[in-house]
Order: C-alpha cells, then structure tokens, then sequence
C-alpha cells in the first residue's frame, strides 16, 4: 500500500475500505507518512467527503491510536457533554457539578480554546492550581470523592487526533464534518463515557456556520456514537453574538460561580439547566425534563452544586476558596468601557469578531506556545434586541496592557451593529438531534 494512492484514490472522489483509512492514520501517528501528504490527504477529505462508514472506520483508527479509558468498576452510567466551540461557551463548567451533585458521574475531557474560541481547560487553569492532566487510576479516585472531572486529552489519548488536529489547523482543513466528527467523538469514546450531549454550535462564531451543517454534524457524531453503544443526543444552539455575559477566563469561571449561587445570565443558565436535565434522563436519574430541571434548579439553590465544584477543584489540587474570594483569580490591571456610538437596538454582536478581540487582548493563543493572560476579556452589559442609548455602556474591556486594549477596542466597536426597530433574535436552541433525526424545536434565547 502506497500513501499516494490513497491520496488520489480520495482526491477522484472514490471511497476508501478499512485498511487504506488505517493505513494513512497509523503511518502519520507512527511518524511513517509525512505532514505535507497527510496535509493532501486531509484537504481531500475536505473537498470529496467521506461516506458514513470511512467516517466510522476513521473514528475507531483514531480512537485505538491511544489509551481508552476503562470506566466499568465505577457504578453509575457515565455521562459527559461536549461543545464544539463558541464565545462565551462555558457551561460545561456549571454543569459538571450540578450533575454530580444530583447523582451522576461526569468524567470530561475537554480542550483547549482554538482559533477564535475559548476552551474549557483554559478557563479552569484561571484557578490557582487546578491540574488537568489525571492519569487513570486519578481520575477514578476523583470520580469516586467527587463524581465529577473535568481533564484534558492526556499524552497517549487519540494521539493520532493530537497530530492530525494540529496539522489541520494550519492547513485550512478543521470545518470539515468529517474531519471534526472523527475528531471528537474519538476523545470522546476514549474518555470511556457511556452517554454523550452534545452542544453543536452554529452561526458567526461557530465552526459551522449554517444551519444545515450544524444539523449534518451533529448526525454525523449521534450516527457514530450510536453505532458504538453510547447514548447520544445533540442540541443545535446559536453562536451568532456570544453567550452569556463573560468572555474571558476568570470571568467566565467568575460567571459559571455565579450561576451556581443563583444569579447567572439567563441564556447561559438556560443551556446550563437543559443540558444538565438530558443529562440526568440518560444517565436514568430523573424520567423527563421537567423532572430534570427542577432536579438541577434545587442543585442550585440548595447550594450542593457548589459543593460539587469544590470537591471538584479540589481533586484537581485547585484552590476551591475562589468560590468565595474572585480576588484569587488572575484580575486585569486595566478596565475601560466601550461606549455605544448610537442610540436604538442592538442588532448584532458578532461573537467571531468577538472571540478575535478577546484573542488579541490575551485571552486565546496566536501561536502555539502564546501564554494566556487568565484575567483579560469582556462582561456584556447589553445583548442582541437591547434597546441602548448613545453613549451607554455596551461592554467593559478587561486588559493588561494599554496597546492591546487599543487594538481590541477598535476590532470590537466593529462587531456591533445597531437598528431602529426591535430586531427578531434568533432562537437559543434550534432543536434537537437523536438517532430519528433532527426535531425543530426552538428555544427563545432569553434576556
Ligand atoms: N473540537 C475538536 O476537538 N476537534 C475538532 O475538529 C473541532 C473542534
């Protein structure tokens, strides 16, 4: 078998068997194919596409690339959520304990913020001393004091999507359904979860900017999960403007801290309690969502959920006395308001413009090795259909550093967009993917 043939074999459109699949994934993992051909044969993915079942045999090539977690002798059905990436996109950090609060065991492996969008392990890594990296037998003393992790991809796990992810990301070849579909769901089989929501983002800030193909991946990951005896179910909800009120690490840790003493954004605690409810349902805890959100509600308010998070925090050798003192966390030396330069309603914040300027201030990564200053973003004071005068403030800028506060002001004053009549918001969620399919059933994305 030559790496050339399976390139063109791709490139002309044709589909590949089992062995050629596994052929290219191994020979890149073992250092065997070189980047610039496994590059060609990543944009051919891109370009022809893959068939349900290349999809499947990528996936399982990449999940045995590394270590899979065995999770049997903990009791309890596992069950985890996933996003696939927005601004302002935390609450995987309220909901980890709510759930394991209310009984379920949540082992998450999470990731790193990418591009323009922020990642969960970031935002944790603002808590003085939270470790992400667990080893096996960790993660199951974890599981077993505190229900719940939240960890990154450690060394040998879907090595192969390590490897692949990295080249893709500067080879234009990361918005492929295939391609992200694969590359998930294999970390996500390999974490050793038995059921899966997940959070497929569309719109602006979103991988997947239309509807359709939000919807077509969502099927794609349900379809793939599925076929391998987990539990899935997929909510398609908006990434046009960012959500919830904080973008940035400590804010966002900050906001998800709030939510659970009662008091967070309500488009983020509206995630935060449906996800957290499908959650319960599959891991057989309550019987329907109703029952799952008042579940989730008295999580809150009886205070257990942050209990949760901190026996969580504490597993992970973080300081938990940030629950009670935003003073720990990392702060911004610099606090300057971006002033509406109209009066009327907000028609549109753009969240990828957003999440750039975040960036640009220190909250992402430019380049690979970038240090992430933990105290830099935004909190929102207005959303999309607020009504605002000339004048007011629309956000506060967090920064550390005058020149990058310049630049980010400008590159922000630019994702506003403003009109004279109430604007029509889009829905919250869009609906809803399971093995039947997709079911249209909006969600109006609340003030
Ligand atoms: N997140 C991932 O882990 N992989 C992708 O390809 C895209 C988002």
């Amino acid at each position: 078998m030559r790496a050339y043939d399976i390139i063109l074999k791709k490139r002309n459109g044709e589909t590949l068997n089992n062995e050629e699949v596994s052929f290219m994934v191994r020979g890149y993992t073992e250092g065997k194919i070189p980047d610039y051909q496994m590059a060609a044969f990543l944009m051919a993915i891109w370009f022809r596409k893959m068939t349900p079942q290349e999809r499947a045999y990528l996936t399982l090539e990449m999940l045995n690339s590394g270590d899979k977690f065995d999770l049997s002798d903990i009791p309890g059905i596992k069950v985890d959520k996933h996003s696939t990436g927005g601004v302002g996109d935390g609450p995987s950090l309220a909901l980890t304990p709510i759930v394991a609060a209310a009984g379920g065991v949540v082992p998450m492996m999470s990731g790193r913020g990418l591009g323009h969008t922020g990642g969960t392990l970031d935002k944790l890594e603002s808590i003085p001393g939270y470790n992400v990296v667990l080893n096996e037998k960790q993660l199951k003393e974890n599981l077993k004091k505190a229900r719940c992790v939240i960890m990154g991809q450690s060394e040998n796990v879907a090595p192969a999507d390590k490897k692949m992810y990295a080249l893709r990301d500067v080879t234009a070849t990361v918005d492929s359904i295939d391609l992200i579909s694969a590359s998930i769901m294999s970390k996500k089989l390999a974490e050793g979860t038995d059921a899966l929501v997940l959070d497929v983002k569309t719109g602006k800030g979103a991988f997947m900017q239309k509807l359709e193909d939000s919807i077509a991946l969502a099927k794609s990951m349900v379809e793939i999960g599925i076929n391998l005896g987990k539990k899935m179910f997929a909510y398609i909800t908006d990434m046009n403007q960012p959500l919830g009120k904080a973008i940035g690490n400590s804010l966002e840790m900050i906001q998800a801290i709030e939510t659970l003493k009662g008091k967070g954004p309500n488009d983020y605690k509206t995630l935060v309690i449906t996800y957290s409810a499908r959650m319960l349902i599959m891991a057989d805890i309550v019987k329907n969502m109703e029952e799952g959100k008042k579940l989730a509600e008295k999580m809150i308010s009886s205070g257990k959920a942050l209990e949760y998070l901190a026996k969580m925090i504490e597993g992970h050798n973080g300081n938990p006395r940030v629950i009670e003192d935003y003073s720990l966390f990392p702060s911004a030396s610099i606090k300057e308001d971006l002033l509406s330069p109209e009066s009327g309603y907000i028609y549109d914040i753009d969240a990828y413009t957003i999440g750039v300027s975040a960036v640009i201030l220190g909250a992402g990564r430019e380049t690979m090795d970038s240090k992430i200053d933990y105290g830099v973003g935004f909190i929102l004071h207005k959303k999309v259909g607020e009504k605002v005068e000339k004048g007011e403030p629309l956000l506060t800028i967090y920064a550390n550093n005058e020149e990058k506060l310049k630049l980010a002001y400008q590159k922000i004053l630019s994702a506003y967009k403003f009109c004279d009549e109430k604007p029509k918001i889009p829905p919250l969620i869009y609906g809803f993917v399971t093995e039947k399919g997709f079911t249209k059933e909006e969600i109006e994305r609340p003030l």
